[in-house]
């Protein structure tokens, strides 16, 4: 079974991703964590895409799109994946399409956690105190969700055209997130 986290910046993807890692032990495949390891490795990979990352913007569609690529033909296609933070554009959304179909496989359901902005905003804010992680900073986080509207919200139409779409309270506590999505999967699997 593969399942997309979908919603914006901040709107909970990672945490309720490892939550299914530990409780059904699928798969997280985050392109943002796997950025992030590049920048920490220092290939040439990470250094090209810092500044990118930094501002808030998106990197191009062809690296996110290879790294997921790389991570299934690796593991194959018979895993249950988590696709947390990809895809983000309509291009990438075709491309997984395309390369799960090409292994017999497809998206089971596309998660999408419903957040509002306001409150997110403030959730970031505490998390960049906390963690301190560059790309919160207010400036790159407005950039992100700007990206998140432009680029990655029209994707909703694309998944709910084809019946894959589902929504999930995502102010809820990370608890009540959780089995929300879990009453998803049963559904599915049902
Ligand atoms: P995230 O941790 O998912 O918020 O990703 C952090 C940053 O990595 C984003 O702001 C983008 O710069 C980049 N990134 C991660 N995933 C993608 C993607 N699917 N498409 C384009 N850029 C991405």
């Amino acid at each position: 079974m593969n399942v997309i986290l979908f919603g914006p910046p901040a709107a909970g993807k990672g945490t309720q991703a490892k939550l299914l890692v530990q409780t059904y032990g699928m798969i997280q495949l985050s392109t943002g964590d796997m950025l992030r390891a590049a920048r920490a490795s220092g290939s040439d990979l990470g250094n090209k895409v810092a500044d990118i990352m930094d501002r808030g913007d998106l990197v191009s569609d062809e690296i996110v799109i290879a790294l997921i690529e790389e991570q299934i033909e690796a593991r194959g296609a018979d895993q249950s994946y988590i696709f947390d933070g990809f895809p983000r554009t309509v291009a990438q959304a075709e491309a997984l399409d395309a390369l799960l179909d090409r292994h017999g496989s497809r998206i089971d359901a596309v998660i999408r956690l419903e957040v509002d902005e306001e409150k997110v905003m403030a959730r970031i804010a505490k998390r960049f105190a906390e963690e301190g992680r560059a790309d919160d900073n207010p400036e790159s986080f407005k950039v992100r969700l700007d990206r998140y509207f432009a680029d990655t919200a029209p994707l909703l139409p694309f998944y709910e055209g084809q019946g894959r779409l589902h929504r999930v309270d995502g102010m809820k506590s990370i608890e009540e997130v959780a089995a929300q999505i879990n009453a998803v999967l049963g559904g599915l699997k049902g």
